[in-house]
């Protein structure tokens, strides 16, 4: 049995709505089929015990009449918590549920039938154990204080202010049979109720690995880098190929060229980290105001930035790429740490006949490593 069928007991399916916001129709609709759920399951308890206390009746050891008596009371807690349920009272509350006042009365529930019937109270008292535990899995700290603090006075009460002869019966093997019964129940239904909540673990945990992956799948989706705002790698590079498919096809020049910050590392050093995401954004910025409209910008890694300039050849690119470097030497960096200055390098490369975006990219990759290798801030061509 899975936990969404008793999603009472998946913190899962308990209401993430719960938070701030009003749940909506459907959430409601479906919280209160949560409620009817877990009432007919404790309406079940106690009809189980009702039938217990038959066996005892039969048995001679309790009058006919408590079996009867036990489950009127349970199922008029029931029934009287389920019209405050189906009438939405409950969802005026935090604790829908009602797991406090319904505690708290299965506990007076319980105490009272020991009192008046302390010949089998210890099955009362074994069925306290089911009741806490199922409202454990949903309980506060706060409503776990309250509602054990007022049974141990109940039981206190009964205990020290009374002398009921509280015990359960086996002189007779009804009796032993009864008893045994009262037993194998309690531990079935602890246990039951121990499964729900190993099963809530795993769920959760289960829950946890999905979260992960589909924020994964999200970032991957998404198409612009955080740090910059400039397109991230997979869009950038997604472009490149559309873009020299569609020079192929018509037959139009296409440039791109690799941009790398100079020293970068130093500035990092120099200045440190977030001082550096500052350059970072401040480049790519600088950069997005001096294109085209029709030229595409991304994040290629690090601090190298690959920019696509679409129907231009490699006469028109140089000068671009080169106002671009100009611009960016000129910018006043000074603003950011007093002696700091930012030059960049680039390849360029031209789309030749029928090559492919990977040559292209290593072409233009060379050009960028001959920029750097003749001294920085400047402009290569492939
Ligand atoms: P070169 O002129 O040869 O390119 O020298 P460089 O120091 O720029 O080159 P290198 O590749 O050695 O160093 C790049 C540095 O960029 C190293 C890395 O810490 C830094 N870097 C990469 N991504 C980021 C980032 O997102 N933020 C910051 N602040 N630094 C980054
Ligand atoms: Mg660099
Ligand atoms: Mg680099």
């Amino acid at each position: 049995m899975a936990t969404a069928a008793f999603p009472f007991l998946n913190p899962i399916a308990a209401e993430p709505e719960s938070v701030g916001r009003k749940p909506s129709a459907k959430a409601l609709s479906r919280r209160a089929r949560q409620r009817r759920q877990i009432q007919g399951m404790i309406a079940a308890s106690y009809v189980v015990d009702a039938l217990i206390l038959l066996v005892y009746a039969h048995a001679g050891t309790i009058p006919a009449i408590m079996g009867p008596a036990f489950a009127a009371s349970g199922l008029a807690s029931v029934a009287f918590y389920l019209l405050l349920s189906e009438t939405g009272f409950t969802e005026r509350f935090h604790d829908h549920y009602f797991v406090t006042p319904q505690l708290i009365v299965s506990a007076a529930i319980m105490l009272t039938f020991t009192y008046i019937v302390p010949e089998v109270g210890v099955m009362f008292l074994c069925t306290l154990f089911v009741v806490f535990n199922f409202g454990s899995l949903r309980s506060t700290a706060r409503q776990t204080a309250l509602v054990w603090t007022a049974t141990a006075l109940g039981l206190a009460g009964l205990f020290l202010l009374t002398d009921k002869p509280i015990s359960l019966p086996h002189d007779s093997y009804l009796e032993r049979f009864a008893t045994m019964s009262v037993f194998v129940l309690t531990i079935g239904r602890c246990m039951f109720l121990g499964m729900f909540s190993s099963q809530m673990r795993q769920s959760l945990y289960a829950s946890g690995v999905k979260l992960r992956e589909a924020y994964k799948r999200i970032e991957e989706l998404a198409e612009l880098d955080e740090l910059t705002g400039s397109f991230n790698r997979r869009c950038i590079m997604r472009m490149l190929d559309d873009e020299i498919a569609r020079a192929h096809r018509i037959n139009a020049p296409c440039s791109i060229a690799l941009i790398d910050l100079d020293w970068f590392k130093r500035i990092n050093d120099a200045f440190g980290h977030p001082t550096g995401d500052e350059v970072l954004r401040t480049f790519a910025i600088t950069v997005f105001a001096n294109i085209r409209s029709i030229d595409r910008f991304g994040r290629y890694g690090g601090e190298e930035f690959l920019l696509l300039l679409p129907d231009t050849s490699s006469e028109a690119a140089a000068p671009i790429l080169d106002r671009l470097r100009a611009i960016i030497a000129d910018l006043d960096w000074s603003a950011f740490s007093p002696g700091m200055t930012v030059t960049i390098s680039a390849g360029l490369a031209t789309l030749a006949a029928d090559e492919n975006p990977d040559t292209l990219l290593a072409r233009a990759d060379s050009a960028l490593y001959a920029a750097k290798a003749r001294g920085r801030n400047r402009i290569a061509s492939a």
